[in-house]
């Protein structure tokens, strides 16, 4: 899933200064399983929101709605009859829920009420952690299914980097697995240590952000 997590409040505030009427939307996908934009996280922002806005002597009237996905048209949609009655729109959906709400309502500002920070696994109730990044030239078959490009603190492709403490934890942050130590073990189980020693050439980042804005075109799946 991808993961967000709640912008400052000061942050947000700062930019309703000025409006009278307000929009918050959520998104009851990623947004709402990590806990950042659901249908909870955007009925608690409202209030507090409004509660700070009345603070600061500038009163804001708040309408609030959840989309099912807010990167698809069909849901987007539901905003229609909520979008001329508001001066902005605070997302609190992924950047992706954000852009595609800016883009149906370009008369709009349309802000992220959320940071986006990766495409994640759950590994326990309330705590999140990367496995991609979407790099676009995926090597999970030559690193035995885990991912040194989201993994890494460095990056590496032919690690480890050296640093890796006693604990098999990365030198960068003690609370995390060094991603290389486990590559190893897991190549160590399966047998196969000998693969690691082949050298990996530079990536093909062509794919990825050097590539230009990235694209999927399926003609098959075009009508
Ligand atoms: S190698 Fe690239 S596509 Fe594959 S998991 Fe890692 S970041 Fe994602
Ligand atoms: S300790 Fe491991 S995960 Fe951390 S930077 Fe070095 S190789 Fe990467």
């Amino acid at each position: 899933m991808i993961i967000g997590e709640w912008k400052p409040i000061s942050e947000i505030i700062a930019k309703l200064l000025g409006y009278k009427k307000l929009l918050v939307v959520g998104c009851a996908t990623c947004m709402a399983e990590c806990a950042a934009g659901g249908e909870k996280e955007v009925e608690t922002l409202a209030p507090l929101l409004k509660m700070a806005m009345q603070k600061n002597g500038q009163p804001i009237d708040i309408i609030t709605k959840t989309l099912e996905r807010q990167c698809e048209e069909e849901f987007i949609e539901e905003l229609t009859p909520m979008a001329p009655k508001v001066e902005v729109i605070i997302s609190i959906a992924c950047g992706i829920g954000v852009q595609a709400v800016a883009e149906r309502f370009p008369e709009i500002e349309v802000y992220p009420g959320v940071n986006t920070t990766s495409l994640a696994v759950r590994e326990e109730p309330g705590l999140w952690a990367a496995r991609c990044e979407a790099c676009g030239d995926c090597i999970l078959s030559e690193t035995f299914g885990l991912c040194p490009i989201a993994r890494c603190a460095k990056g590496l492709l032919n690690g480890p980097c050296g640093g890796t403490r006693k604990d098999g934890k990365c030198e960068v942050n003690e609370e995390v697995d060094c991603v290389w130590d486990l590559i190893v073990e897991r190549a160590r189980a399966r047998g196969r240590l000998k693969d690691l020693l082949k050298i990996r050439k530079a990536k093909e980042w062509s794919n990825s952000r050097h590539g230009g804005p990235k694209r999927m075109l399926r003609e098959d799946l075009r009508v």
